[in-house]
């Protein structure tokens, strides 16, 4: 059994999960984040495709014992114009 471990991004409760999503089960892969919200992961052929849910396809509820809360996110834009700052200070120099 192939489980392909999936970061989920909730943007109800902004944080970050992970939850294994077992490839070998094709169909639409239902992620509850622990704040109650939904997610879904489509799996086809062993892979996760792009789509977020087929309608063809039967769904598969991910155990909540493979999914884990990893972190609050940190602010992306404050780390990105720092960075964006360092970098224009170097071009100058
Ligand atoms: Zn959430």
């Amino acid at each position: 059994m192939t489980k392909l471990r999936s970061d989920q991004y909730c943007h109800d409760c902004q944080r970050v999960f992970v939850a294994l999503i077992d490839l070998s089960i094709s169909g639409n892969h239902e992620i509850q984040c622990v704040c109650g919200h939904i997610h879904y992961r489509v799996v086809v052929d062993g892979k996760v495709t792009g789509d977020r849910w087929n309608s063809k396809l039967q769904t598969t509820t991910v155990k909540k014992s493979d999914i884990s809360e990893v972190t609050q996110i940190p602010i992306p834009t404050s780390s990105a114009s720092h960075f964006l700052r360092d970098k224009w200070l170097n071009l100058q120099g």
